[in-house]
């Protein structure tokens, strides 16, 4: 688990996460064993946890449950082939059971390929007459949509781990992240039953537990991008906004800064020093004060807006604001592309392309519109090991070797 920016964990913070990554796994794990189907999660609430903003390790899949997708036509091998077994948990220098392969050939890897970042915003039951349509989703087809990337072998990565290049998806599968911005109660929300805090199933975060049983190599990934100047407002439904923040960390999720007030940079009165640090950096302090130790590691643009006058832009990245100071390692876009990853030569850490998820009506570069369009050729496709960046030798170019960590570059 990397740490992160200035966050201090106490000995009894670690503990008391453990404790609660303990229970939710064990509750999850209970549900897909007894196959019940009562809706919501999850996550009991353990007063006084340390927030630490790094997400769990991801559910080892199994083999069965890892179809590997593919365009190419000469890609005929797939992971459940028994005569790729070598390649399976228990091998060597792969203890998390990752689905990894090394028949570079036959399946194209290409860890320098794009990867989908999708910005959501709300969520409804039904849409009514005057529904926003371009940014409403309803519960019913996020869940098909869940569905439909997991069938085109898409599996969720968190943002700390597309900002490392640290992509620990099946062999053959495309890395894809979730982003929430806004902090709506259609997202997550939480209820109370018989005095204990729970995920409203009736959310995409409760959606997304319901699939993660179905399908636990998906991913309980996402960052959710708030604003915290809207208090109570954020995630509204019970429990207090810390509740909220710890429950929804416990799951694996990550929280992330959309500005005190949804600024937007690009308004000439916002573009002054002063202004972007306050509103950058009184999100940070007021998340502190709601819980203590919360860093936020990453920004999304109110608007994908920026200042006008680029000597300022620096300041989004880092600053400081009545004694907290902030660092934001990505800092996201509003579109209309899939992103490069972190390793490319093109990756640009202060402005990271997303593609927005189709709301009610279709539009042109939402996420529907792109979804055949992302062909094998132009995407990450994983060699299921995270240590390794597996190209093509044409594509070698394209890599940044100053950014590979200690990961191995590999050529094919
Ligand atoms: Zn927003």
């Amino acid at each position: 688990m990397k740490i992160r920016g200035k966050l201090i964990l106490s000995a009894i913070g670690i503990m008391a996460l453990i404790i609660v990554y303990i229970i939710v796994m064990a509750v999850l794990s209970d549900k897909n064993l007894t196959g019940e189907n009562t809706p919501g999660p999850v996550a009991t609430v353990t007063p006084g946890s340390t927030p630490v903003q790094t997400p769990a390790n991801p559910e080892p899949p199994s083999p069965s449950d890892n179809p590997v997708p593919s365009d190419n036509p000469d890609a005929t091998d797939n992971p459940t082939d028994p005569g790729n077994q070598d390649n399976y948990p228990g091998r060597p220098g792969n203890p998390g059971g990752l689905v990894i392969r090394t028949d570079y050939e036959v399946f194209k890897p290409n860890e320098v390929g794009e990867i989908p970042i999708v910005m959501f915003h709300n969520f409804i039951e039904a849409y009514e007459e005057k529904t926003e349509k371009e940014f409403t989703t309803t519960f019913a087809e996020f869940e098909q949509l869940l569905e439909t990337l997991y069938n085109e072998g898409y599996r969720l990565i968190s943002m700390a781990d597309f900002i490392d290049c640290n992509i620990s998806v099946p062999a053959g599968c495309k890395p894809m992240v979730f982003t929430f911005d806004d902090g709506t109660p259609g997202q997550f929300n939480l209820i109370e039953e018989n005095g204990t805090l729970k995920v409203n199933p009736k959310s995409a975060v409760g959606v997304m537990v319901e699939f993660s049983k179905k399908h636990p190599d998906f991913g309980l990934r996402g960052i959710f991008y708030v604003n915290m100047d809207r208090g109570n407002e954020t995630f509204k439904g019970q429990g207090t906004l810390r509740e909220r923040f710890e429950i929804l960390l416990s799951l694996g999720f990550e929280l992330g800064t959309h500005t005190w007030g949804h600024v937007d940079f690009s308004d000439a009165k916002n573009n002054n020093a002063e202004r972007i640090q306050e509103a950058i950096g009184k999100n940070q302090e007021k998340a502190e004060e709601i819980l203590p130790g919360l860093r936020f590691y990453s920004m999304a643009l109110p608007f994908g807006s920026q200042p006008v006058n680029k000597d300022l832009r620096p300041l989004l990245v880092r600053g400081v604001y009545n004694n907290t100071e902030y660092y934001n390692e990505s800092i996201l876009a509003v579109g209309a592309n899939p992103s490069v990853p972190s390793i490319s030569v093109k990756y640009k850490s202060d402005y990271v392309s997303r593609i927005r998820a189709q709301g009610r009506v279709p539009v042109d570069c939402d996420l529907t519109w792109w979804l055949p369009r992302m062909t094998s050729s132009r995407m990450f496709i994983s060699d299921g090991d995270p240590s390794t960046i597996v190209v093509p030798e044409e594509k070698l170019d394209e890599v940044n070797q100053d950014r590979l960590g200690g990961k191995k570059l590999i050529t094919y």
